[in-house]
């Protein structure tokens, strides 16, 4: 009996110094991370492994990073949606080529303009004109396009997928400013599997001409793809801060009904929290989004992403039709009535976490290069 007791007592006092060795060895590495923004793949998963009750420390440290080096700004971008049509089979993408229950819209040079012209008057400073890779819009359409747009004095960021070198020097001499082009998964394999017909290289490939050409480079991943594991994630991070990026997109998988990853689970929420987290410590002075993507899994994900290292919101300016085809993922965050609303919505979010909407162009700080 006072045998089975004693062993009982050694039991509960292990596991105390256990637990209490493994939180101290928790701040230990988030103070590393805050301090030096540096960490090895190894200490990287540690983070990304923390059991969700302990994530607070991380996403706190990671809240005060972006204060830091970023600052208390919320940049907002005004986001067009312009075109679903997609020469790419991506299997994890609602708008991928053989998705034929997905009614195809585009909108004209004109409406494009037009949308821009009315996100600057209700107060946004850049535009960012997403679409699958679609033929419709020649390097002289887009530069016309982009010509126009510079006429209203926004910044304008481009994520409209692989291009040439010659076509992104087009685009950056008709004024673009930036770029997104997330890399997806920096696992090589996994890439070729979700991206059939596509090339891990090519894609790198861009984000180095992007960077050449002087753009401000965006990039970034999923999170909970199939088979992705958190070294797999560890990776993406140090792929971002290897190539310097400028901004980071981060967001879950979401499985989307009418593509081959239907019956995924995809539940990645507090992973990319997480992950969103560690990026922001790793990459002090980045601009980060809180992604729809978030919102689409959790209905307060935005603002949660704006606590744990996000200083970016990119508000659908789209008009609610076309943003209804633009499907990536089910779940996806529909805009408001109109856009001033949407605009005044979102204000009115970010300041209701002590916030301030940024009122210049958001371009990257570099404080600490
Ligand atoms: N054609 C452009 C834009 C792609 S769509 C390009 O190649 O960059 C924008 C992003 O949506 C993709 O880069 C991908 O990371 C994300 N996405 C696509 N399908 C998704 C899904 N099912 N769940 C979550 N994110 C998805």
């Amino acid at each position: 009996m006072i045998f089975k007791e004693n062993r009982y007592m050694l039991f509960v006092v292990f596991y105390v110094l256990k637990e209490e060795f493994m939180s101290v060895a928790t701040d230990e590495l988030i103070r590393k991370a805050e301090n030096t923004h540096c960490l090895s793949k190894e200490e990287i998963v540690k983070l990304l492994a923390l059991p969700d009750e302990i994530c607070p420390s991380l996403f706190a440290a990671a809240d005060r990073v972006r204060a830091l080096h970023a600052g208390n700004d919320v940049h907002l971008r005004g986001l067009i949606e312009f075109s679903n049509y997609c020469k790419n089979n991506c299997c994890y993408c609602g708008i991928r080529r053989d998705n034929n229950k997905l009614r195809r819209y585009r909108m004209m040079p004109e409406t494009i303009i037009a949308s821009a012209r009315k996100a600057a008057e209700c107060g946004y400073k850049t535009v960012v004109l997403q679409s699958g890779e679609d033929a419709f819009y020649t390097i002289e359409r887009l530069q016309q396009i982009i010509r126009e747009i510079k006429k209203y004095n926004l910044a304008v960021t481009l994520s409209i997928g692989e291009k040439s070198f010659d076509e992104y020097k087009a685009y950056k001499e008709a004024g673009a400013d930036r770029y997104l082009l997330r890399i997806e998964t920096t696992d090589k394999e996994l890439y070729h599997r979700l991206d059939p017909g596509m090339s891990w290289d090519n894609r790198k490939r861009c984000l180095d001409d992007l960077k050449k050409l002087g753009y401000e480079t965006g990039s970034g991943f999923m999170v909970g793809l199939p088979a992705q594991s958190l070294a797999s994630l560890a990776e993406d991070i140090l792929f971002l801060k290897r190539l310097d990026v400028d901004m980071a997109g981060i967001g879950p998988f979401i499985p989307h009904p009418d593509t081959p990853l239907k019956d995924v689970e995809g539940k990645a929420f507090f992973l990319s929290l997480k992950t969103t987290a560690v990026t922001r410590l790793l990459l002090p002075d980045i601009n980060i989004p809180a992604t729809t993507a978030m919102e689409a899994l959790h209905p307060q994900g935005r603002i949660m992403a704006l606590q744990c290292g996000a200083n970016v919101i990119m508000p659908n300016v789209t008009d609610l039709e076309r943003c209804r085809l633009y499907k990536l993922y089910p779940g996806k965050p529909l805009p408001s009535f109109s856009i001033e609303e949407g605009r005044k919505e979102t204000e009115a979010l970010v300041r209701s976490i002590g916030r301030r909407v940024g009122a210049g162009y958001g371009f990257r700080s570099k404080k600490n290069q």
